[in-house]
């Protein structure tokens, strides 16, 4: 795959700098070339009709004397031969002895003699080389034809000296393309094969890998954000480790107490009947806490699974007072008493099984970690757009250390005090991910004069 990349790459900066390289050297060329010939056509042409002007409409036939007094008085200059020859072919005037002209072939000297005037131009040997032939008209009829000939080295070697030059840049400019063309694709290739590695590396369960890009392009950013998602994959591979162990011993413990204690039955051959019938109803106290952190944990899966979606316009007056009343038979029995202080209009949009989960484990929790005696309460207000419940409690509070940690999974301040009252560390994080999922967040603070507070804002739906 990579070596494809590669190659693509290479391919295509080749071709273009090709393309580039070749038009400069053809093209560029031959446009000069074009050029040049256009201006010689102009010129010699020109210098043609001036031959032919002097000697039309005044002989019916030319003859070498006439054609010479005419030639003597006449200044054309800037060509190298002049030849003049009759109706039959044959040169009747020529501007230096040996000149015989051949780029014409006897064809186009017909055609001259039927009037045309011809142009031919080559480039070669370095050397421009232009002819015109141009018909000698009298009377309507040709009488002759004026064949005049250029050989221009000087502009040729302009040319040649310019193609040199141009080759010499083409060489040098393709040179160092390659060499740019090759350094950028490796620097480019061994970044890309550094973020291949680390995908690897991470792949193979190495979270603390770490890719090093350099600079600041889209490959360096492609880094930055490969490292934040490792980052993410081993928070999320931390807590699923913690929460498989913490749920696994959360669930050891009672279930090795059960075994105990059906052992110890099952042991002791003499055992009393008060003692078996005390044992089994630890047992079934053992398989209660079993059930109840089970549920939690089914709670928290659902709500990992984002499940609570048919939410409902909830009044949350509603929802404090039907949950006070399952929890007052609790409070009551440890000498608790409990204030309710809750304003009407408070609505929100949530679900039923959402909104007791909160108040539930929050009210619970404030009965539960209370004093002998104590007090609790329970406010519901409106602030703003916000519908906010506070409940506060007389309680034991929170120390500072563990402030931090009371929303985790599993944690639990007082573990000993926490299992004797049935908790499992699971309350509060159910709490504040269920109100994560409703949009609306939730925080704890200690009391001055000892206990908590917790207070849940959820956005206030217009009655
Ligand atoms: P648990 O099932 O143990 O109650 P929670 O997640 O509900 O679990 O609470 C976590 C810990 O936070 C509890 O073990 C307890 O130590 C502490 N806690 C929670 N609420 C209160 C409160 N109102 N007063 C004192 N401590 C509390």
């Amino acid at each position: 795959m990579f070596s494809s990349i590669r190659t693509k790459f290479a391919l295509t900066y080749f071709s273009v700098i090709a393309v580039v390289l070749i038009l400069m050297n053809t093209y560029f060329l031959t446009a000069s070339r074009d050029v040049i010939f256009s201006s010689k056509q102009a010129f010699i042409q020109s210098q043609a009709s001036i031959i032919t002007a002097s000697l039309e409409d005044l002989f019916d036939v030319l003859t070498v004397d006439d054609v010479a007094r005419v030639m003597d008085v006449l200044d054309v200059t800037g060509v190298s031969h002049i030849v003049i020859i009759d109706t039959s072919g044959d040169v009747i005037y020529g501007s230096d002895d040996n000149y015989m002209q051949s780029d014409f072939p006897d064809g186009l000297i017909a055609r001259a003699m039927e009037g045309f005037d011809l142009f031919a131009g080559k480039f070669a040997g370095g050397s421009f080389s232009s002819s015109a032939l141009a018909p000698v008209m009298s009377r309507g009829a040709a009488i002759g034809a004026v064949y005049v000939h250029e050989e221009d080295r000087e502009q040729g070697t302009i040319l040649m000296d310019m193609q040199t030059t141009l080759w010499n840049i083409s060489v040098i400019v393709a040179g160092f393309s390659v060499a740019m063309v090759v350094i950028i694709i490796w620097s480019v290739m061994r970044r890309i094969t550094g973020i291949f590695k680390a995908i690897k590396t991470v792949r193979e369960g190495e979270y603390n890998y770490r890719v090093n890009v350099r600079g600041s392009d889209e490959l360096a950013l492609l880094g930055d954000e490969f490292n934040s998602l490792t980052d993410r994959l081993r928070e999320t591979d931390e807590i699923r480790r913690s929460f498989v162990a913490n749920a696994s011993h959360e669930l050891k413990t009672p279930l090795a107490s059960i075994r105990l204690l059906s052992d110890s039955i099952l042991q002791n051959e003499g055992i009393e009947r008060e003692t078996v019938q005390e044992f089994v109803s630890d047992i079934g106290i053992e398989a209660e806490r079993l059930t109840r952190t089970t549920e939690k944990l089914m709670t928290l899966t659902r709500l990992d699974g984002n499940i609570s979606d048919d939410k409902t316009r909830i009044d949350m007056k509603e929802a404090v007072n039907d949950t006070l009343r399952m929890l007052r038979p609790l409070a009551a029995s440890l000498g608790l008493e409990i204030d309710s202080i809750l304003s009407d209009g408070c609505f929100v949009l949530a679900t039923g099984d959402s909104v007791h989960q909160v108040i539930f484990n929050l009210v619970e929790n404030a009965i539960k970690y209370n004093k002998p005696n104590g007090k609790l309460t329970v406010k519901l207000v409106i602030e703003g757009d916000e519908v906010v419940l506070t409940v506060d409690d007389t309680g034991i509070g929170v120390p500072d250390a563990d402030m931090p940690h009371i929303f985790d999974r599993f944690y639990r301040v007082d573990k000993a005090r926490s299992r004797g009252a049935g908790g499992s560390g699971l309350g509060l994080s159910i709490v504040q991910d269920t109100v994560r999922e409703l949009g609306g967040k939730v925080e704890a603070a200690r009391l001055k004069g000892g206990g908590m507070r917790f207070q849940v804002r959820f956005a206030l739906l217009a009655p």
